[in-house]
């Protein structure tokens, strides 16, 4: 079974804990919960309390749930989040994903090579146009 790690570019902090990554997910409405993914790039389960009540189409804010940075990729687009990946093999990705709540978009990067996953995936795509920062 792979075992990618996944990292807080901002901390070096690692995210994965029990085969979920840990986020804070703060909501334009100042509400602010614990929402777990799934590392598996192409799945698309969040896992949150139903307090934090997430809507499709909303956007979230993602956060480091160890040094708090907000992990929004602001340069290339606001409603992705960028973290890092590190595979079995200790190749370092980028991996981009939508904060959206329902859509389905994540890119994981190396050096000049964007691999695309999601059905929503072609949504961002024009963005990385002058190449991944
Ligand atoms: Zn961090």
């Amino acid at each position: 079974m792979k075992q990618n790690e996944y990292i807080c570019p901002k901390c070096g902090g690692f995210l994965k804990v029990n085969a979920k990554i840990i986020f804070i997910a703060l909501k334009d409405d100042e509400k602010k919960g614990i929402i777990l993914l799934n590392p598996e790039l192409g799945d698309y389960k969040r896992i949150a309390h139903n307090t934090l009540e997430l809507k499709d189409g909303e956007r979230l804010t993602f956060l480091c749930p160890i040094c708090h940075s907000d992990l929004s990729a602001n340069e290339i687009n606001r409603n992705l989040a960028r973290i890092i990946m590190i595979d079995e093999n200790g190749t370092e990705f980028k991996i981009l994903f939508s904060e959206v709540q329902g859509e389905k978009c994540t890119y994981r990067i190396c050096k000049k090579e964007i691999e695309t996953f999601g059905e929503d995936s072609s949504t961002y795509v024009n963005y990385f146009g002058s190449g991944p920062q």
